[in-house]
């Protein structure tokens, strides 16, 4: 939930740049790979930005988002480029009546067809945290970290127990970043509706999944940068695990004993510890 005065169209669009770059910047996010969007639930006025309207179906009904803006980066963009010219980047979808479709506000110099192919997941993520949570700000990003990737190419890192096990033992903020640990789906088709329902699933409980053989998505109420920061979080966990099993194992980690007075200090609960 965000809190007024609510940030510009500008803002929001910077922060999408600025998150994006990050993405690129750790890695996570090569060609085109990965994507964002933001939804938001408070007044933006979209065409001093975005003055071409198409009407355009949604790809499942989201009565929920009724009158939500959504900000999705383009298919084919890429993430470091949104902040050189987010316009040309990032589509503005407003949800219409009934939630069956939107009116998308782009601009002249649009450098995409379509938004990105990942996005009746991002949609159905929106529309389920708005439901259970009835937050006015939901930030959702898919990206593709290496480490992380690479691990759930081994059967025993798509046990999520097993992962945040090993995961979460390397740095004190990591369980304190992601108090309720790292989701798990197994490999399922990418764009398909099976992923968007395993995705919702996990998403509802956790603050990242990992899309096994795939990359991640991660999702923030508060901002688009919190989102990013998820992925760098379970991003650089993945690579003090692989950088271990580079090293023979040698590495302790965090003890559940000092896992949980971590725990105990920073006042969190998690239910897997
Ligand atoms: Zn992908």
């Amino acid at each position: 939930m965000v809190d007024a005065p609510y940030p510009e169209l500008d803002d929001l669009l910077r922060a999408i740049g600025e998150a994006g770059r990050r993405v690129a910047d750790i890695e996570a996010s090569e060609g085109a790979a990965g994507n964002i969007s933001v939804c938001i639930r408070w007044a933006v006025e979209p065409r001093t930005r975005f003055p071409v309207v198409d009407e355009l179906e949604l790809p499942q009904a989201v009565p929920e988002l009724h009158g939500a803006c959504l900000l999705v980066s383009g298919s084919g963009r890429r993430l470091r480029e949104i902040i050189d010219d987010p316009t040309a980047n990032v589509a503005c979808l407003v949800v219409g009546e009934e939630g069956r479709t939107c009116r998308m506000y782009t601009s002249h110099h649009r450098r995409f067809e379509r938004v990105t192919s990942e996005f009746n997941s991002h949609l159905a993520v929106h529309a389920d945290q708005v439901r259970h949570t009835g937050t006015n700000f939901h930030a959702v990003i898919h990206a593709q970290p290496i480490h992380l990737t690479y691990l759930s190419h081994s059967a025993r890192y798509r046990e999520a127990a097993y992962l945040n096990a090993h995961l979460l033992r390397w740095q004190p903020e990591t369980i304190v970043n992601l108090p309720e640990g790292i989701g798990t789906v197994p490999f399922i088709m990418p764009g398909s509706s099976a992923l968007m329902e395993a995705t919702i699933a996990s998403l509802r409980k956790h603050r990242i999944v990992v899309w096994a053989k795939h990359g991640v998505m991660a999702r923030s109420d508060v901002s688009i940068k919190r989102a990013a920061d998820r992925v760098e979080y379970a991003e650089t966990a993945a690579r003090y695990e692989y950088l271990d099993l580079c090293a023979g194992g040698i590495g302790e980690g965090l003890s559940e004993d000092e896992l949980r007075a971590i725990c105990r200090t920073f006042d969190i609960r998690p239910g897997w510890l």
